[in-house]
């Protein structure tokens, strides 16, 4: 009898305890799912729109995204530029902002699209033990606050996955890839959350007939792939006269064609679905690798990881880490050098013309600090 009420005792003890815990997880879960990032429209900053005015299914949804627009008094070419399609990138995320605060269009038009995949912004990745937040203190004093997301989609707006996802070309991949934003062009009007915001994004392309389009990544320092820029086979003259300048501006970069056979990327679907040039680029983020020690707020600004260190000395990295740090400034610094030195390209290229100021260059980028450019 007493052994009883003692198992009875503890039973509850455990429950109580359990209910604390999954309060206290819910709580945090609910606040990140609510949170409302502070971007603001800078002073180039000309019109806005939402995303679903180029797919009405988005409209009221988590991935209705506002698009800001920077025109030209004069008339000239167009572009886009998409940060975070995947959300725990976030020199993708902080460039394509600080290009919207702070660039002034003079001819032409570029279009930002911050948060390209918003309910990735609302969640982590499971088990990866990284921040929620980044935080940066602007010029006045201001802090300026983030969120740090996953790569994927939000299982809240899109469940369950399917075992194996079929990419509208047949391409068959893991069943997790369908909400792998970059994996769901050209997307479908009335599909997943994922498909809807890339048809969106498709389809705005292809109404407003945008010339140029690049979307901004970061990737483990460890991946092939990586301070590389992936072209569609119709971008390569701009693309390899973009690579060549940035070069020349001491910044490493390699150019990739873009596979012909990997389908639902933005570099092949935007630039086969629509008359585009299709641009994609990379930077190397040890916050995200494989290798990376302690994961906190610290080692995704700084970059700075003891384990990649290592690595480099044995030539494992595709990054130079020399420095052993790769902080956010210099990736934000690569990300919108690159979309200057593109623009250059393709006015070399084009009849129609580009003509900006205001984004800040590498070396202000590195010789800075992120929250000097936000307003
Ligand atoms: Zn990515």
């Amino acid at each position: 009898m007493v052994q009883s009420k003692k198992k009875i005792y503890s039973a509850i003890a455990i429950l109580i305890v359990t209910a604390i815990i999954a309060t206290l997880a819910g709580m945090n879960f609910h606040a990140k799912r609510d949170f409302k990032e502070d971007i603001v429209a800078g002073k180039g900053v000309t019109s806005t729109f939402q995303l679903s005015q180029y797919n009405p299914n988005l409209a009221g949804t988590v991935g209705d995204v506002t698009v800001y627009v920077l025109k030209g008094e004069k008339e000239g070419g167009s572009m886009l530029v998409l940060g975070g399609t995947h959300p725990n990138e976030p020199a993708g995320h902080m460039a394509a902002i600080l290009l919207e605060e702070n660039a002034k269009v003079d001819a032409g038009t570029i279009y930002v699209i911050t948060n390209a995949n918003n309910s990735g912004f609302t969640h982590n990745d499971a088990l990866e033990g990284v921040p929620q937040y980044i935080h940066f203190t602007t010029s006045s004093g201001d802090t300026r606050t983030f969120s740090y997301g996953s790569r994927a989609t939000n299982p809240i707006d899109q469940w369950p996955d399917p075992d194996i996802y079929t990419h509208s070309s047949g391409q068959t991949l893991s069943g997790s890839e369908t909400r792998n934003l970059n994996r769901c062009y050209p997307g479908i009007a009335d599909g997943t959350i994922s498909e809807r915001v890339t048809y969106a994004i498709t389809t705005m392309i292809q109404t407003l007939d945008i010339d140029m389009e690049i979307d901004l990544h970061e990737s483990s320092p460890e991946y092939a792939v990586n301070n590389a820029t992936v072209a569609h086979e119709r971008a390569m003259s701009i693309a390899s006269e973009g690579v060549l300048n940035l070069q020349l501006d001491g910044i490493q970069m390699s150019l990739e064609p873009s596979p012909a056979n990997l389908h639902g990327l933005s570099h092949r679907e935007l630039g086969d679905f629509t008359d585009t040039y299709a641009l994609l680029m990379e930077t190397g983020n040890p916050s995200q690798g494989r290798l990376r020690g302690r994961t906190n707020e610290n080692l995704v600004l700084t970059g700075e990881d003891p384990c990649y260190a290592v690595a480099y000395k044995l030539g494992l990295l595709y990054v130079d880490y020399s420095a052993g740090d790769l902080p956010i400034q210099l990736r934000v610094g690569r990300h919108l050098m690159g979309i200057t030195e593109y623009i250059n390209a393709f006015n070399d290229n084009s009849d129609k013309k580009i003509s900006v100021s205001g984004i800040p260059t590498y070396d202000q980028m590195v010789s800075s600090n992120v929250g000097d450019w936000l307003l």
